[in-house]
């Protein structure tokens, strides 16, 4: 069971982001990290967007973050989403990631629940014929993986 059907696009890897849909397919979360300034910092490009250094890593991330921000979707905005809203596209901001943020869904909250500042941990879903992608869980006190599910 996905949070969003399938049927809507799903992500290609490039040359640039390939390494990290591939930690996503394992669901671990990697996040591109700049040895010469080291900032993380997202989307990946082949060079830093910081300081410009093309000495670059993948570093392994907890997969914690809290929810920056958020909109509900009340309108179809592909036909596969016909009959599923409304649903949330939320901005989460990684806990050890500097300040890098996803563009995601949380998976089990809505409204007043979901909340900016509400503490969320990565899951991995299916989207459709493409790779795993990362969406949030409303973190619980005792959650300490990333990867555990409820
Ligand atoms: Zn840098």
């Amino acid at each position: 069971m996905s949070y969003l059907p399938g049927g809507l696009p799903s992500p290609h890897a490039t040359l640039d982001d390939a390494p990290f849909w591939q930690a996503c397919e394992h669901q671990r979360l990697v996040i591109r990290h700049c040895e010469a300034c080291q900032q993380f910092f997202h989307p990946p490009l082949p060079f830093c967007q910081k300081c410009g250094s093309s000495d670059l890593t993948w570093k392994p991330v907890s997969g914690h973050g809290t929810v920056y921000t958020y909109t509900i979707g009340h309108y179809a905005v592909h036909p596969s989403l016909k009959g599923h809203a409304p649903y949330n596209v939320s901005v989460v901001l990684l806990d050890d990631a500097d300040d890098v943020r996803l563009v995601s869904n949380v998976v089990d909250a809505e409204p007043p629940t979901l909340r900016i500042g509400l503490p969320v941990s990565v899951c991995f879903e299916a989207s459709g014929e493409g790779p795993l992608v990362p969406r949030f869980r409303v973190r619980t006190a005792n959650a300490t993986n990333a990867t555990e599910t409820p």
